[in-house]
């Protein structure tokens, strides 16, 4: 077992190793395995598996893990923390009160828009749209939501859901929040046709990836004034944040601490072990991705073909 720091360091280590558990900072790709004739299984303390070429990995025949389940509760509270946070200007809140500015209580100070019986849209529902969606029921939301694939007989009815096409639910939602994973059809997904069709009022929440979001897009819409507001945890070039996101009022954002509670990130550390401990003793862990067709990556835990 050795640790490693950055590139350099992991593609000088990785040349005898069995094994590689990493983070979503890290590119696994060919010209890694090309370095590491040895490696079978590649554990990601992650459920998004964007940073991993998958198809390469299938082609040497290398299995990817990731950390499914584990930190779906932790992901859905802060994505709730932040439709919260920008839906009652939270970081303009504290920072107007640290800077000394606040003169004391007004009626129309920071006002910010209702949540309580609102219409929630989630791109994807998934694992962690699935919790969302759970929460959504305390505030008595319409939950709205926009999936690749229709959802099974009944099951809109039973969950309490509408599917809709994405830019219907652009247009109809109040909290516009994401939880798909970041593929080449997701890449961008949130563009600036999408955003023009939310209300002024609306607020995007980006827990996914970054780059599911045109960010550029997303920093002519805020200063057009629509979406209202973002709350963002997740940047296509992290940690460099876009410039307009720092600087728009609206947009509260989060280093991407989703799934950053002690108890996830244990879990987490702990699934991605037993995948590694499991290969290397023959054995097949559940949690391992199937390289999806075209490439494209899926994270549900199905064994690799
Ligand atoms: P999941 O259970 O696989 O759910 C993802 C859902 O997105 C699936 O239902 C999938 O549908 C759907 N989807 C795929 N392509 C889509 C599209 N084009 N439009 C709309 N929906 C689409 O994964 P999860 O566990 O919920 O995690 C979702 C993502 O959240 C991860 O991939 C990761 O990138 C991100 N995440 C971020 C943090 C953080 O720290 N901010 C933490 C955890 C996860 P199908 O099943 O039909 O493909």
């Amino acid at each position: 077992m050795v640790g490693y720091a950055d590139r350099a360091t992991l593609e000088d280590l990785v040349g005898g190793a069995a094994a590689l558990v990493c983070l979503l900072t890290e590119r696994i790709d060919e010209a890694l395995f090309a370095r590491a004739p040895a490696l079978r299984i590649v554990a990601n303390v992650a459920v998004g598996v964007d940073n991993i070429d998958l198809a390469a990995a299938a082609r040497r025949g290398i299995l990817v893990a990731n950390t499914p389940d584990v930190l779906t509760e932790a992901t859905a509270d802060l994505a709730f923390a932040l439709l919260l946070a920008a839906a009652r200007r939270l970081g303009e809140a504290e920072r107007l009160v640290r800077a000394g500015a606040w003169t004391g209580f007004s009626p129309t100070q920071l006002l910010g828009v209702d949540v309580w019986q609102k219409r929630l849209g989630l791109v994807g529902f998934g694992r962690i749209g699935r919790a969302i969606a759970r929460r959504a029921r305390g505030f008595d939301m319409t939950v709205l939501v926009h999936t690749p694939r229709p959802l099974a007989d009944g099951e809109a009815d039973r969950l309490g859901v509408t599917a809709l096409p994405l830019a219907e639910l652009c247009a109809t939602s109040d909290f516009v929040v994401l939880a798909c994973p970041l593929t080449p059809a997701t890449r961008g997904m949130i563009g600036a046709a999408e955003l023009a069709l939310m209300a002024e009022t609306a607020i995007l929440v980006n827990t996914a990836r970054g780059a599911v979001v045109d960010e550029d897009a997303l920093v002519r819409a805020l200063a057009a004034g629509r979406p209202g507001g973002a709350g963002l945890d997740v940047f296509s070039a992290e940690p460099a944040i876009h410039p307009g996101l720092l600087a728009s009022p609206r947009v509260v954002l989060a280093p991407h601490i989703g799934s950053a509670t002690l108890g996830a990130r244990g879990r987490m550390s702990a699934l991605a072990a037993s995948a590694v401990a499991e290969v290397l003793a023959g054995r097949t862990p559940a949690n391992l991705v199937a390289a999806a067709p075209q490439g494209a990556p899926t994270a549900r835990g199905a064994p690799a073909p």
